[in-house]
């Protein structure tokens, strides 16, 4: 609807066999990543897994030791930040606190040499976009957070990038304001077509606002995905145990058809897996299942768990419950309150746990 601030269409980014060392420490090592014109991508990892170091080798901040980045196709790994159509948003807002909200909105335009009637005409469809009509004439210090934090990316986004990169743009607001922020930026993306490439430790976040997501540790690419095959789908226990919590159950796979598995469980109890790699009839592997795709019940021959429960703890939404199984592990269970009032269950009793269909998932050695 907003035919001024439309991009024509956001740049597809490309990374090839990345590497990056720092003197004699491997900051990346060997990252391929596709990110499609006009999604919102995440990078998602622990603190020091990457994230920023692969951010400002897009932006041409930081170069590659070795392979490429390109944009649209077109190697761009030799060029320099301003000759690059992507612009960057940091945590800091990194604003001019002595011009005003209009003046730091235009400040890139002013820079590319743009004539002033322009500058006015696109400052405006920006003040429109983030919200902030009518306070252009305002000092940037008499902002809110969240209205600096609107700034930053109407100047970010003023020179109409074709990628813009977001490194943790919200982890200085305060968690309510995040959360509008989260469905803004999702917004921004939406109307504006530019490419967002956006990077965060926090899993909720990434998992909200994502088209796709790269789960990152210590400078690899361990999975990527949407939000639903990141979390349901997990291949491997660390991105498992990085995007919420999780069970994990050793179990022997019985059988094997297409991409389902048969897997028998250390309670002897069969279920149906799937699986994101080769498996076999005989092999030992581990499975996650998730705390909301199991219940807990009275123990019945339908139980595919069985264990004593340890502790109950009430979330209000849901109850989590840590349960002991025979084997001597541990299982969660989050269940959702329907109505007020105990959920029937104390420490130490002996339940059984069913689960819902097919939510089993054999993990990548
Ligand atoms: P965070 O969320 O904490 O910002 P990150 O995932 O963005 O973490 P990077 O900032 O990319 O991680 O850093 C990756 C690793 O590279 C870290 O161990 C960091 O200390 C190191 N590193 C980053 N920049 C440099 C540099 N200029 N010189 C030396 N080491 C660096």
């Amino acid at each position: 609807t907003e035919t001024r601030t439309t991009a024509a269409h956001g740049g597809a980014i490309g990374m090839h066999g990345i590497k990056k060392w720092f003197g004699n420490f491997q900051a990346v090592d060997d990252v391929t990543l596709d990110i499609r014109s006009n999604e919102f991508f995440t990078l998602l990892g622990p603190s020091g897994c990457g994230k920023t170091t692969l951010l400002r080798m897009i932006a041409g901040f930081e170069l590659p030791t070795e392979g490429q980045v390109l944009l649209d196709g077109v190697d761009i790994s030799s060029l320099l930040p301003n000759q690059r159509p992507v612009n960057t948003v940091f945590q800091n807002y990194a604003l001019f606190p002595h011009l005003t909200v209009a003046e730091n909105i235009g400040f890139g335009l002013k820079m590319l040499g743009k004539p002033r009637s322009e500058i006015d005409s696109v400052v405006k469809d920006m003040l429109k976009l983030v919200h902030l009509e009518g306070r252009g004439g305002n000092p940037v210090t008499q902002l809110s957070g969240g209205q600096q934090q609107r700034v930053a990316l109407a100047r970010a986004l003023a020179p109409r990038p074709k990628v813009l990169l977001l490194d943790e743009p919200l982890s200085a607001l305060d968690l309510k304001l995040r959360k509008s922020m989260q469905m803004e930026l999702k917004r921004l993306q939406t109307e504006t077509g530019i490419t967002f490439v956006f990077v965060t430790h926090d899993q909720e976040e990434a998992l909200t606002m994502s088209d796709r997501i790269a789960v990152m540790s210590t400078g690899t690419v361990r999975q990527v995905g949407s939000p639903w095959d990141i979390y349901d789908r997990p291949a491997e226990r660390f991105v498992a145990d990085f995007i919420g919590e999780t069970n994990f159950l050793e179990a022997e796979v019985v059988a094997v058809s297409g991409d389902r598995a048969r897997v028998r469980l250390s309670s002897g109890a069969e279920i149906p897996a799937t699986f994101p790699a080769d498996v076999t009839p005989g092999g030992k592997v581990t499975v996650v299942i998730r705390p909301e795709h199991a219940q807990v019940g009275t123990p019945s021959p339908a139980s595919v768990l069985r264990g004593i429960i340890r502790e109950i703890v009430y979330l209000g939404t849901d109850t989590h419950f840590h349960i002991r199984l025979e084997d001597g592990t541990t299982f969660t269970v989050r269940q959702q309150n329907a109505r007020s009032g105990s959920c029937g269950f104390s420490k130490d009793d002996a339940v059984g746990i069913s689960l819902s269909d097919d939510v089993a998932q054999i993990l990548r050695d």
